[in-house]
């Protein structure tokens, strides 16, 4: 079948106005690297912080008011979508859902070992290696017990804004003067100054950090969920409030959707003025950039795609280019989380894909789902210990697959929560967290790209699992007395069409 292209001003009209969102994003990117790249070579001397701040300042208001939404559509969106789910019907669209996360995150990490096995990056010396920052001390096992313990928050309105952290403490020899532990420890460790006692024995804290709990979060509204849905009439009324509530929240992103282009280029803007300098690419640090932006890509473009494709048997192109403005906002915030309210809107509004679906698989993927994040974590790992001159065992090698993909499924949705998962990494081949310094003078810029892979991951996963459960889906919208019911995408549309001016 050929079509026919006319190239009348009417049609060229006719294809910007379709299309002038993405239009104004890409402009939004490129304006911003160029405006960046002025400011930066305009003068000699650094940009201090503040002036950063004030280049970014748009960027940064834009940011505040994405996040704003992911409480309520978190919350609204995963009730309102369990609650409203046949339990017997959605077991087997969440079994699908865990399945594709499972998958393709022990296959991102594979690939990443593959690749910093085969390129080799680490030489052996950390020569060229910029070393910044301070990592804090942590105890594996204290990490993954504290995923569990902010998977349950004692308190929901403390979760919205504060993560729950073990901290331990190095203990000092001078401040065990009358403690009994003091002899012991010196017998059992040989411990002088210089030693330490392994960190089981430090003594324990815990910490709270400013960050939103999004695990708890997640936990909680699922739970809040499932029960409505064993309610029936009973729940109805608040099921209804949550539905309106996820309802109102896309109206509001769809409004902010047009003023993205705009954050954007403040983002890319500042982003540009503060990076480091470009020479740190260059030698072995580069090398290690390059192979992660392989990995990512590799997997993004090639094998989550080619899944989508075996899967569904239709070709992932129209699907990946309707979500570029969402993998353009994962790159300008570097945060997963906060591009959820974007990502929705792609899925259901270009991709048409049921939100039942949506609602469901991406605010869980979002949280747990981090492709792009596994795949670095592994090979941050593994370049670490080859610049350390360490040979890994095979039974080591295994042992970082395993604690990369609970890395990556443990890191939050914000910038740079990676880097900080990693000590675990680290930890199983006994490296110490300091050495996560190595890397941190390019993972700001490595974050953008693992952000954009993430989302790309969880918007396949949406689309997969949406054409795989199209009978289930249909199964639901049957109600009891034989009716059709109306899907809910069209309602949630409505919604947002009513709200454009
Ligand atoms: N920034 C990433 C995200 O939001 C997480 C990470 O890898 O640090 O998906």
């Amino acid at each position: 079948m050929s079509r026919k292209f006319s190239c009348s001003p009417k049609a060229i009209k006719e294809l910007i106005h379709a299309n002038l969102l993405p239009i104004l994003t890409v402009s939004g990117v490129t304006g911003g690297a160029v405006l960046g790249l002025i400011l930066r070579y305009s003068r000699e001397e650094h940009w201090t912080k503040r002036e950063v701040m004030y280049v970014g300042y748009i960027g940064e208001l834009f940011l505040r008011a994405l996040k704003a939404l992911i409480i309520p559509l978190i919350v609204s969106s995963l009730v309102s979508a369990i609650g409203s789910l046949d339990l017997s019907l959605s077991k087997k669209i969440g079994l699908r859902a865990i399945a594709y996360y499972m998958t393709t995150t022990v296959l991102a990490v594979i690939l990443g070992i593959i690749l910093v096995v085969s390129i080799h990056p680490g030489k052996g010396s950390d020569e060229g290696i910029k070393k910044a920052g301070e990592a804090r001390d942590v105890y594996t096992p204290d990490l993954l017990m504290d995923l569990l313990r902010n998977l349950f928050p004692p308190n929901l309105i403390q979760a919205c804004f504060e993560t729950h952290k073990t901290i331990i403490i190095q203990p000092k020899l001078k401040d065990l003067e009358n403690d009994t532990r003091k002899e012991e420890w010196i017998r059992k460790y040989n411990w002088t100054e210089g030693t330490l006692p392994p960190k089981a024995e430090w003594e324990l804290g815990t910490e709270h950090t400013r960050a939103l709990n999004i695990m708890g979060l997640v936990s909680f509204a699922t739970l809040l969920g499932l029960a409505l849905s064993t309610l029936g009439a009973k729940g109805k009324p608040l099921l209804d409030f949550f539905h309106s509530l996820s309802d109102a929240s896309m109206v509001i992103t769809s409004w902010l959707i047009w003023i993205s282009p705009v954050g954007i280029l403040f983002l890319v803007a500042s982003m540009i003025i503060e990076m480091e300098d470009f020479s740190v690419m260059l030698g072995q640090l580069g090398l290690y950039f390059g192979t992660v932006i392989l990995g990512i890509f590799i997997h993004g473009f090639l094998i989550l795609p080619a899944i989508y494709t075996i899967f569904t048997r239709k070709l992932p192109f129209r699907f990946l280019a309707n979500m570029s403005q969402a993998y353009i906002t994962a790159f300008a915030t570097a945060s997963s989380s906060g591009t959820m309210p974007v990502t929705f809107q792609c899925l259901e509004e270009k991709n048409k894909i049921d939100p039942r679906v949506t609602r469901f698989v991406i605010p869980i993927g979002a949280t747990i789902n981090m492709d792009g994040t596994a795949l670095y974590e592994a090979v941050a790992a593994i370049f670490i210990a080859q610049v350390r001159g360490i040979a890994l065992t095979i039974g080591q090698v295994v042992a970082i697959s395993i604690t990369a993909t609970a890395a990556a499924i443990g890191a939050a949705g914000i910038p740079q929560a990676g880097l900080v998962t990693m000590v675990m990494v680290l930890d199983v081949v006994g490296l110490p967290a300091e050495d996560m310094t190595l890397i941190i003078a390019v993972d700001w810029l490595l974050d953008r790209f693992r952000t954009m892979i993430n989302v790309l991951g969880d918007s396949i996963g949406a689309g997969l699992v949406y054409e795989l459960s199209k009978k289930e889906l249909e199964q639901m919208s049957i109600n009891a007395n034989g009716d059709v019911e109306r899907p809910s995408n069209e309602i949630a549309m409505d919604a947002v069409e009513s709200s454009k001016m």
